[in-house]
């Protein structure tokens, strides 16, 4: 497995035309599993082409460990792929599809033997290897393609592209929770394209939130909840995602129209000599209702929704909508629902960048 190194790589696919992806600068830690995430048309595919080799980056370099790779071809490039429909030899059994990478680089059929087998195990594909591959349902022969993609363990990474799009979406969860599983085991270098924040949060280590040709954060599924870097990857991620405010700074408070939130001071300070347009971004989960004597802050209730694991209250903070999470809607009365931001988790942006 291999370490991946993007090097001040940026694409335009015609010369003089728009960047599809903007300048970047990025190392992907050997063994780790990055999930690629965004919404349509934000360059997840081009960057996963350009690892590959499909597409030649129009500036910078791809290096797989201390391997430049950027000018090899995809077959050159010694990686495995798994795309959105499956590719496999339907006449074949599924134990040959499953051995064909390795036969075609001459393994020893005992090897071969071993290792497919462990595959097949591992997806649980293990009671239909001697079956012809055409007779099987869309989901086993997704399960095929995923193994031959992973069955390789000289491979410098695994790339893969929405490959749960043709998966029956009650199979969904199962095959997520399985290549977690996969990848805990073979220790593989993975990038994983989807548009689905739930795949990508239950399935890497580190997600990659891209818009418009950027990477706007690299970082633990924790990590993009409780500090996202941007407001795009607040509002993206979570459900609903976090809640901004426009706001301004005095001392060590936010203020949002006629209330003050207190937020860290270090932070209200690093907000006011950044400047611009300055937010307060506070997660759902995270607001709390004020207890016993507690002020707090007034939110005029719109509705309440019963969503079976909370309950989602939507309402309005003096001009501006805010979502709440909540175990039990007994804390809201006639007049709406008092609330407490509480300090750690209110943080600022100021130009939709997170302050401090
Ligand atoms: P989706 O989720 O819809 O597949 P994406 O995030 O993978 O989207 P890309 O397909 O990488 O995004 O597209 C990024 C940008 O590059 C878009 O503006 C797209 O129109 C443009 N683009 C993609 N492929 C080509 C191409 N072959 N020629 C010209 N422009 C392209």
């Amino acid at each position: 497995m291999s370490r991946i190194e993007l090097n001040n790589l940026a694409h335009q696919y015609a010369p003089g035309g728009d960047y599809a992806l903007q300048p970047m600068q990025h190392v992907w830690e050997d063994g780790g599993a990055y999930a690629l995430l965004g919404p349509s048309g934000c360059g997840k595919t081009t960057l996963l082409n350009i690892i590959s080799g499909l597409v030649q980056p129009s500036e910078g370099k791809v290096m797989f460990g201390d391997r430049d790779v950027t000018n090899l071809s995809p077959e050159r490039r010694n990686i495995g792929q798994v795309f959105q429909f499956p590719v496999i030899y339907d006449t074949m059994t599924v134990f040959d599809n499953l051995a064909f990478p390795l036969r075609n680089r001459s393994m020893d059929e005992h090897y071969i033997n071993q290792r497919v087998t462990h595959i097949a195990t591992m997806l649980g594909l293990e009671d239909v290897l001697k079956r012809r591959a055409n007779n099987l349902t869309a989901d086993a022969k997704q399960k095929i393609s995923l193994g031959r993609g992973l069955v390789r363990e000289d491979v410098a990474a695994v790339l893969f592209d929405e490959p749960l799009t043709v998966i029956d979406p009650h199979l969904k969860w199962q095959l997520r929770r399985k290549l977690r599983e996969v990848h805990e085991q073979l220790n593989l270098t993975l990038v994983y394209v989807t548009h689905d924040q739930t795949e990508a949060l239950t399935f890497a280590d580190k997600v990659v939130v891209m818009l418009a040709g950027q990477v706007l954060q690299v970082g633990t599924p924790q990590a993009l909840f409780e500090r996202p870097e941007h407001t795009f990857v607040g509002y993206f991620i979570g459900s609903p995602g976090m809640n901004f405010m426009a706001c301004s700074v005095e001392g060590s408070e936010a203020v949002v129209g006629d209330e003050r939130i207190a937020v860290d001071p270090a932070m209200a300070e690093a907000a006011r000599l950044a400047g611009g347009n300055l937010q307060l971004g506070i997660r759902p989960e995270l607001i709390r209702p004020a207890e016993g004597d507690e002020t707090g802050h007034l939110i005029k209730v719109d509705k309440v929704e019963d969503l079976g694991d909370y309950m989602l209250v939507t309402g309005h903070l003096g001009e501006h909508e805010v979502h709440v999470r909540l175990d039990e809607s007994e804390k809201i009365d006639s007049d709406g629902l008092r609330v407490v931001f509480p300090v750690d988790n209110a943080l600022l942006y100021a130009d939709d960048k997170l302050v401090g």
